[in-house]
């Protein structure tokens, strides 16, 4: 750590060192490392403060999980209730897991049938194993770029675009990656092809209808061709919704859209930073889990249903039910995004700016992008020293490269304000170094 680091983020910087010693590379999660040692503390509504007490306007939301803001009362309170109740029985179903299933019925369009997880990674990972089941073939198709969780089944690197990648990361059943076959983002063409040629072998596509995890928007047609050229082989379509789910409304990007996939993943704003996801999709392919008495498809899970994450999902749909939730976050993304563009130009820094409702990127970038190819080709540099300054200036955004950021309901038009003013000179910084 540069030593001007020491004096400025003291404690912070101490943990680190700590961490250092027991958690390899000092992060649970290979994307938490930031340029300057952060150790959070504790965090309120648009709020972070560090242990050095540092405060932060965040718009990280821990990678989209977070959508109403922290410690958001209802959720607090709720998770307190339960905390006293009931945290985990492991028999039978509670009222509240009923409850939760049922709103996710009634607000997700494809669903007939809900079961949760405890992480979007164990949904797609269960979206995948059933749909192998159904249609009894290997292959799925993913996009480069989109990203389903680190399991074996899904796990391409971002840069392998094509069926002659190589097989994968370190320690990837090199059989499960080989079942994994990439296309590039909205170029239906090739996944035309694809099916074609090897359509026998596809049991789905799973896809993120917007690619937040890529800064990519689908072009008209390709969500729709993706639902025709899978019907049409026989395959399924998997819409993953862990970022879009909750956050562009309550029937997620499904319901924008207008088009029905066979199986829906969602979690990250469903539990507002609570750990929580659900594999949602008709009866007839949700009745071959192993949960059903004839079921012959695995799922368990000693934390499916956990009693806090229940609580949290509940609370956090309750508060969307009842309020503007989702109106408020467009238009702080409106607001966001139109300032990005203004300030770009400002500064007379090519860019292009991306994102909906809550969601919005800055990317530096003459033209607006189609394809990841399109992507890796943006100024990823000056995007991270931007994101840095950024950061030094107390507005916590993703200090990584080309990662989206967002705002959540307890965000305020002065913290646009703050956010926008913030971002001029860091954008000057950034330019000029
Ligand atoms: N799907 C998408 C679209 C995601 O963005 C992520 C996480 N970034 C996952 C799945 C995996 O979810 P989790 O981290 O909760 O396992």
């Amino acid at each position: 750590i540069h030593a001007q680091h020491y004096t400025r983020y003291t404690e912070s910087a101490t943990i680190l060192q700590r961490a250092l010693k027991v958690i390899p590379g000092a992060a649970n999660s290979w994307t938490r490392w930031t340029d300057i040692p952060i150790s959070p503390a504790r965090a309120q509504g648009a709020r972070l403060w560090d242990v050095d007490g540092r405060e932060y306007l965040d718009f990280h939301g821990a990678f989209s999980a977070i959508v109403l803001g922290h410690a958001y009362p209802d959720v607090a309170q709720a998770l307190t209730d339960q905390a006293h109740g009931l945290v985990l029985a492991g028999i039978g179903r509670t009222p509240a897991e009923v409850e939760l299933a049922e709103r996710l019925v009634r607000h997700i369009p494809s669903a007939e049938q809900a079961l949760l997880a405890p992480s979007g990674s164990d949904a797609t990972y269960s979206a995948l194993r059933l749909a192998r089941a159904v249609t009894r073939r290997d292959c799925i198709v993913k996009f480069a770029g989109s990203f389903h969780g680190p399991h074996d089944y899904a796990l391409r690197s971002a840069n392998d675009a094509g069926e002659g990648g190589t097989v994968g990361p370190d320690g990837v059943l090199s059989a499960a990656a080989r079942t994994v076959i990439t296309c590039e983002y909205n170029d239906l063409e090739a996944v035309a092809d694809l099916f074609a040629r090897r359509g026998e072998e596809i049991a789905a596509a799973i896809v993120e209808p917007i690619a937040f995890n890529a800064s990519l928007h689908p072009e008209p047609g390709f969500l729709d061709g993706l639902r025709k050229l899978t019907t049409e082989h026989g395959a399924l379509l998997i819409f993953d919704e862990v970022i879009t789910g909750f956050r562009l409304g309550l029937g997620g990007a499904q319901a924008q859209f207008g088009i029905t996939p066979d199986l829906t993943t969602l979690g990250k704003a469903l539990g507002n930073g609570v750990p929580v996801a659900a594999l949602v999709g008709p009866e007839r392919h949700m009745s071959r889990f192993g949960t059903t008495p004839h079921g012959t498809v695995p799922y368990s899970g000693t934390h499916n249903g956990n009693g806090l994450a229940v609580a949290a999902a509940n609370a956090t749909l309750g508060v969307m039910e009842r309020e503007p939730v989702h109106e408020h976050l467009a238009r702080l993304g409106d607001r966001m995004r139109a300032g990005l563009r203004e300030i770009a130009q400002d500064c007379d820094v090519p860019a292009v700016v991306t994102g909906s409702a809550s969601i919005y990127n800055l990317l530096f970038t003459d033209t607006p992008p189609r394809t990841f190819a399109d992507i890796l080709s943006v100024d990823e540099s000056l995007f991270l020293a931007y994101r840095n300054e950024m950061v030094r200036r107390g507005i916590l955004e993703m200090p990584l490269p080309l990662m989206r950021a967002q705002v959540t309901y307890s965000h305020t038009d002065a913290d646009v304000d703050r956010a926008l003013e913030t971002a001029q000179v860091a954008l000057r910084a950034a330019r000029d170094q």
